[in-house]
């Protein structure tokens, strides 16, 4: 039984911002956090929140002081004056797109349009909006209610943010047959048009279409409505204790994705039973490699074996008559760092919502002891090894591990946070995960070993440009199929800026760039063919990529160990050139 996983599958950029901030005010705030409605359709997360103080309240009323934090639908801008009325401590996570959405509505009120909203007139975000129009507002749910609309002379249409493309178009069409001037804002948000065009896709390819998510999620009710639309079977379950193996008989594949408000552990959850339903799933030798493969990727000795093999490539690329006295200890430095960063980094991202991979929130707890000692220990066995190199690899290493333990800490009060858009954090700034990943890993592969082998300039600019870019296209890549689940270091990823195509766009580029690059060390330095040696990296990351556009690459860590592949075949090929051309 083949099963494809929904990329898209799961929480939503603005939900996920909005937990984020419910469970951070936990921490700076005395006594129970209150959401403005529930942050989220899910009981089982409301539960969890529930067990960190965080409750929902249904009207100002219940919302009497004490912390309260608007969740990402928003509210009417007269609720939130009230709300400050009554607390000093209210916090407004509305999703900016939801945002963009009600400036859009204010502004053309104010211009003295009418205005429509495509969407659900009881739905929380609808109710919000309504307020930026002082209620002068119409709601449709599709294009049948039109009809009853009066005539406009000048009129602006908008959509709920989960809306779908087409009820919004055909909406749109029969409005311009009764107004003189039409004003269309197709504010449906890129991650609902991704996770739809997804649902829709794999809607034609599944036999079965299981769909994750809370009976009282919107979001997930309207992925079942196309689904079915599409002509697919669905199967609709809020967790994995739903499914049996009698509802996959005669399936050859089955789909699965969720609704916006699921998280990923329940996902993997019903993932992993559905696996285990297939009879490939029954074989020993899968059910051992998969435990190995985990325990490697946990552990992350594999990630650090991917850093040692990129910085020996990166010596051999500065100087390819490098000795090894001059090359293990750089190339150790790299290793112990980035395994330090990313245990340390892992666990302080560790969350009550999302776990790690496969592991429940509850399920991670088991090892988070074990791996954050790991990270503790290799954090002193590199700053240890540094001051052995030398001063400046030991202010190096100090410097980047500063900031890399910085990544998920609050440096700016949050008085000055207000005024910039909440950023407190780097890891609040966009894509700050895959810039300061891909940042890290090329001070202590690339940059330190030019400083320390004493680079010329243009070659060390140009062996640190060809590991940022590799790196910047690893955490890219695992952005794109994480998703929401990036468990890694952080959420804030190209992806969630640009979008699926964009990204898609953007690693094209790096991976033409990678090719250049490697291109341009021939022609400009005249390297002993090592750069022509590493073209099978690029040939391997556009084969990740096939792999991605296919749907082949699994989620778990066996999708890491196939991701960070990239370095140690680069290893591999410094190797080869050595014992074959120097
Ligand atoms: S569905 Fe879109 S607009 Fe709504 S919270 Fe999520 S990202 Fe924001």
């Amino acid at each position: 039984m083949k099963l494809l996983v929904a990329e898209t599958a799961g929480f939503c950029w603005g939900v996920r911002r909005a937990l984020d901030q419910a469970v951070d005010l936990t921490k700076k705030t005395d006594g129970p956090v209150y959401t403005y409605g529930p942050l989220i359709h899910n009981s089982q997360v409301l539960d969890e929140l529930e067990a960190q103080e965080i409750y929902a309240v249904e009207g100002l009323e219940q919302a009497d002081g004490g912390t309260i934090l608007v969740r990402a639908h928003g509210v009417r801008p007269e609720v939130i004056d009230a709300l400050r009325r009554r607390s000093d401590n209210v916090f407004d996570a509305t999703c900016p797109l939801v945002r963009r959405v009600q400036k859009a509505l204010a502004a053309y009120t104010d211009k003295g349009y009418e205005t429509v909203i495509v969407g659900d007139d009881k739905h929380a975000e609808v109710v919000g909006l309504r307020g930026y129009t002082r209620d002068r507002c119409y709601v449709v749910a599709d294009e049948t209610e039109v009809d009853k609309l009066p005539s406009f002379d000048r009129v602006c249409v908008v959509a709920q943010t989960t809306r779908d493309d087409r009820t919004f178009e055909r909406v749109v069409a029969r409005i311009h047959d009764k107004a003189n001037e039409v004003r269309a804002i197709n504010t449906i948000c890129e991650p609902t048009r991704d996770h739809q065009t997804e649902t829709i896709e794999l809607a034609h390819r599944a036999d079965l279409m299981v769909v994750v998510g809370g009976r009282h999620s919107a979001n997930t009710a309207r992925l079942v409505k196309l689904a079915r639309d599409e002509g697919a079977r669905v199967l609709h379950v809020e967790t994995d204790a739903e499914i049996g193996p009698e509802q996959f008989a005669g399936c050859e594949t089955v789909a699965v994705t969720a609704g916006a408000s699921t998280p990923e552990w329940m996902i993997n959850r019903v993932v992993t039973k559905i696996r285990s339903y297939s009879p490939e799933a029954r074989s020993t030798v899968r059910t051992w490699l998969s435990h190995v493969s985990s325990l490697i990727v946990a552990s992350n000795g594999y990630v650090a074996a991917g850093a040692a093999a990129l910085t020996l490539a990166c010596v051999k690329l500065i100087d390819p008559y490098a000795t090894a006295p001059q090359g293990l200890p750089l190339i150790a430095v790299a290793a112990f760092f980035v395994h330090a960063m990313h245990a340390v980094n892992r666990y302080m991202e560790r969350s009550p919502y999302s776990g790690w991979g496969t592991f429940s929130p509850r399920g991670y707890q088991r090892f988070q002891t074990v791996m954050m000692l790991l990270g503790v220990g290799a954090l002193a066995v590199v700053l240890g090894l540094s001051a052995w190199v030398g001063p400046l690899p030991f202010i190096v290493v100090l410097v980047s591990g500063a900031l890399g333990l910085l990544y998920t800490v609050k440096i700016i009060p949050l008085r000055w946070a207000r005024h910039l858009w909440g950023v407190r954090r780097i890891k609040d700034l966009p894509a700050s995960r895959d810039f300061s990943v891909a940042w890290g890993w090329t001070l202590v592969t690339a940059v330190l070993p030019v400083l320390v082998l004493h680079a010329p300039p243009l070659r060390g600019a140009m062996v640190s440009l060809f590991a940022f870019l590799l790196v910047f296209v690893r955490s890219a890549l695992l952005g794109v199929r994480d998703v929401q689940g990036d468990r890694i270091m952080g959420m804030e990823t190209i992806f969630k800026v640009v979008g699926k195509r964009r990204t898609k766009e953007v690693m094209v580029a790096l991976t033409g760039a990678l090719t250049l690059l490697l291109g341009a060390f021939e022609w400009l330095l005249g390297s002993a063919s090592l750069a022509l040696f590493l073209l099978p990296v690029v040939l391997y990351v556009c084969f990740i990529s096939w792999l991605y556009e296919r749907r082949l690459l699994p989620k778990g860590p066996e999708g890491e160990l196939i991701v960070d592949g990239q370095f140690i075949l680069a290893g591999l090929m410094t190797v080869l050139w050595r014992v074959f051309l120097v």
